[in-house]
């Protein structure tokens, strides 16, 4: 058996039941003063915030609440929450929420610390000073933002893009999968094929290792009989497969830290950006698809993601479309501005085949 790997993940996972009570003595480690960052409503609606408050309280932390981060977030306002970071002399920052909000938090953090750097200018500037500390609570079941270097941000012109590396990993990552409990149904159907298209593209990316390619096998296994669930009873998971689902997500972040994304996720920005849909499904749509390339390129791995998913490539196709259930018309012209724009993606490169921009436009105007 071939195992060669190598594998970096700097962040402190804090798991289990009640993670945040049974460390709150990290926070009195990380200063006096915390920005809290989040969107509107998760952090509140997941109960993750009032138990940070009662910690923050009992521990006599100054607390403020940046809660602006919008889904898909802009540079701008993390860069507006830079500056309130600055004005509260805040020590660190807890971000609390989906991908969003914990993408976000990451560039706060960034921002806070770096007064030169101007919203679009956080993906070209040097960071020359250290970001703050960044302690993360998740509240979805999808990205992995939790244990990736990775912030996906949106630039001025409404163009996702993602920017990665040392200084876009929290320090603490708080691990309860309690709440992601409130999540409703269409948000963790798409959250949880997120988790899956991270664990599938990753595990045929030129960068995957052994390890990271066990991590994606374990997250496939743990996602694809939830997911079947969901299709078939269009109910929400309950608590044992939400923690199923959470985890599963985590392991999916692993892989994906080493492995990146493929084309999915590059083809999947175009559908967020013009017509809103959610990011997993945007990605997952396109995995067919990349199953279809990863068959050609590796069978043996193909083979054991099928094992993984437990049944065979047409049923877990149909599976992938009916979760997806996208009614799209995407006009010629919008497409042929997509194959233009894609010629630059890195995420083609980081896929198993020469599957290119061309190819890709065909598969918008087969699909849509
Ligand atoms: P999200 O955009 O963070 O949240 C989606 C919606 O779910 C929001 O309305 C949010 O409310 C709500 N929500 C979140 N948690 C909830 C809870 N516990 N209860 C009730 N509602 C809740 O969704 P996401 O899929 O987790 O994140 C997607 C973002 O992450 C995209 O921008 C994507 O590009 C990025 N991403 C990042 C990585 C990475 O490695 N960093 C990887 C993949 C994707 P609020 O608006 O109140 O927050
Ligand atoms: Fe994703």
């Amino acid at each position: 058996m071939n195992y060669d790997f190598s594998f970096y993940m700097p962040v402190n996972i804090l798991g289990g039941k009640n993670a945040l009570q049974n460390n709150k003595n990290i926070f009195s480690t990380l200063g006096k003063k915390c920005l809290i960052v989040t969107g509107k409503s998760s952090a509140k609606k997941s109960g993750a915030l009032d138990e940070l408050i009662a910690v923050f309280d009992e521990l006599n932390i100054e607390y403020t609440i940046f809660d602006e981060i919008t889904e898909n977030p802009l540079t701008k306002t993390c860069c507006d929450g830079g500056k309130a970071a600055r004005e509260f002399g805040a020590d660190f920052v807890v971000g609390i929420g989906g991908g969003s909000p914990l993408d976000g938090a990451k560039a706060v953090c960034v921002y806070a610390t770096n007064p030169h750097i101007i919203n679009d200018d956080i993906y070209t500037a040097d960071v020359t000073n250290k970001p703050l500390p960044l302690v993360v609570i998740g509240t979805t079941s999808g990205t992995g933002s939790e244990v990736s270097g990775v912030s996906v941000l949106t630039r001025e012109n409404g163009r996702k893009q993602s920017i990665s590396g040392k200084n876009y990993y929290a320090l603490y990552a708080i691990a309860d999968a309690k709440y992601t409990y409130s999540v409703p149904f269409r948000t963790t159907v798409s959250t949880a094929l997120d988790a899956l298209a991270h664990a599938v593209e990753s595990m045929f990316s030129p960068r995957a290792d052994f390890l990271t390619q066990q991590f994606a096998l374990i997250s496939i296994k743990m996602i694809y009989p939830v997911l079947q669930k969901l299709h078939d009873t269009k109910e929400l998971p309950n608590s044992e497969e939400r923690d199923t689902l959470y985890f599963a997500s985590l392991y999916a972040g692993f892989a994906l830290n080493k492995g990146g994304t493929g084309f999915p996720h590059g083809m999947g920005y175009a559908l967020t950006e013009d017509y809103n849909v959610p990011h997993g499904i945007a990605c997952a749509v396109f995995i067919p698809q990349y199953l279809t390339e990863a068959e050609k390129s590796n069978p043996d791995l193909f083979n054991q993601v099928l094992d993984s998913m437990n049944c065979d490539k047409s049923t877990a196709e149909k599976l992938i479309a009916d979760l997806c259930d996208l009614q799209l018309s995407i006009p010629d012209e919008k497409i042929k501005g997509y194959v233009a724009r894609w010629e630059t993606l890195k995420n083609f490169k980081n896929s198993p085949t020469d599957f290119n921009n061309e190819d890709a436009g065909l598969l918008v105007k087969r699909l849509f």
